[in-house]
């Protein structure tokens, strides 16, 4: 055999004794078979089996594996990023003439795609009220396919009654996503609550890291794994091996950092609470936090992202007091190692519920620094906020 081809060919490396705790990085975009029977019949190796790199690699399987099994589901799919996994748990089972519901409250991404896309295609979109199951009702029609949620949604943190919406929409012949992300599969089950798809942007608390974007789509039933595959086949939408890698090595602590994030969240409360300036804290374990009651009925835990809502004089001094952290940074995204905080703007996306507060609203992911570091810097930022207050009343006196 010549040199040339000798590098080319796959030498056959036994991997018996080989026992390692961690899932190689398989690579491949051709899968070869062992005779031409073989490649002719690919198809019949059904989406468990590999028959080329877009439909997965032994290293998709394991983290596919894991969110099925966490979630309690079929089958797993894996997308580019979250936003990808909400597009394509709905595209599959719409067409022109169908209607979709989605919560008022779901990723402002999701809305636009609904807005411009889904309309273009000729589906009709709409927005209901995610804590009212009347307006959940008005808004059902017979062309309803599917019927959208996010619990907690999306910066105010209404957590919805999931069972109750799936028993509704199923009965009016819908189909009920929910994206997950917020909850993880540690806090809540979507699919054991009555959702025939779930969707996690794993780029959040379940790698962990800000390091990579990716999503997955969870089914329930069997039958809805075709329609998908065959989907994101003609769509060309896979992820890659190095970034699945990734995901397995920060989903094995999943749990510890999603603990030590409630906790050092409910550490932090307190002084946020006390602070004549905020005038809400929204996150569910909260009592006074909207579907308070439907959280603690369905949901296992929290996680370390809440909403603050400040009274109306601090608004205009926001930006200047964000100036003065050290530890958070101001960024967009949750669920790394880092704390986070956000200015995110809410009115623009309502429309079936408009929002009645202030139109700014701090977004907060706590990470994994040091509690004291953290209690310091949101006092920094209190302080600065109080300050700011002072100076602008003084100059209109
Ligand atoms: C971030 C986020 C997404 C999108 O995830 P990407 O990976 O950034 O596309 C979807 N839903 C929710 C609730 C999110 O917070």
């Amino acid at each position: 055999m010549n040199d040339a081809t000798q590098c080319v060919l796959t030498p056959d490396v036994k991997t018996e004794g080989f026992d390692s705790l961690s899932i190689p990085t398989y690579r491949g975009s051709t899968i070869v078979f062992a005779d031409a029977e073989g490649y002719e019949t690919r198809g019949a190796r059904g989406h468990t089996g590999f028959t080329y790199g877009l439909y997965g690699t032994p290293t998709h399987r394991a983290l596919e594996q894991k969110l099925t099994a966490l979630e309690q589901g079929a089958w797993t799919f894996l997308l580019p990023s979250g936003q990808a996994a909400n597009v394509f748990a709905v595209l599959p089972f719409l067409s022109a003439g169908d209607h979709i519901l989605i919560a008022d409250t779901a990723y402002p991404p999701m809305r636009d795609f609904a807005n411009q896309d889904l309309k273009g295609f000729g589906v009709a979109v709409d927005f209901y009220d995610p804590t009212s199951i009347d307006d959940l009702r008005r808004r059902l029609t017979p062309r309803t396919k599917i019927v959208w949620c996010e619990s907690p949604g999306s910066t105010t943190m209404e957590v919805q009654d999931l069972p109750q919406i799936a028993e509704i929409a199923h009965r009016a012949g819908a189909l009920v996503g929910c994206d997950n992300t917020w909850a993880t599969p540690l806090n809540f089950k979507p699919l054991a609550h009555g959702a025939d798809f779930v969707t996690e942007a794993l780029t959040k608390y379940v790698s962990g890291h800000s390091d990579l974007l990716m999503g997955s789509i969870t089914v329930r039933d069997e039958a809805h794994i075709t329609p998908i595959r065959s989907v994101l086949g003609r769509y060309g939408i896979g992820v890659s091996p190095d970034d699945v890698t990734l995901v397995l090595r920060g989903i094995e602590t999943l749990g510890v950092r999603m603990a030590h994030s409630a906790q050092v969240t409910a550490a932090l409360l307190p002084q946020l609470a006390a602070s004549p300036l905020v005038r809400q804290i929204l996150y569910p374990s909260l009592p006074d936090s909207p579907g308070y009651v439907l959280w603690k009925r369905d949901f296992l835990g929290v996680s370390g992202v809440f909403s603050l809502v400040f009274v109306p004089e601090a608004v205009p001094h926001i930006a200047r007091a964000l100036d003065s952290l050290r530890i958070f940074a101001i960024g967009a995204s949750w669920g790394g190692t880092r704390s986070l905080i956000a200015p995110m703007p809410v009115k623009r996306h309502r429309t079936a519920q408009p929002w009645t507060g202030d139109d700014l609203i701090l977004r907060v992911s706590i990470g994994l620094e040091a509690i004291g570091d953290l209690q310091a810097d949101l006092e920094r930022f209190l302080n600065v906020l109080t300050a700011e207050i002072g100076v602008a009343v003084r100059v209109t006196a």
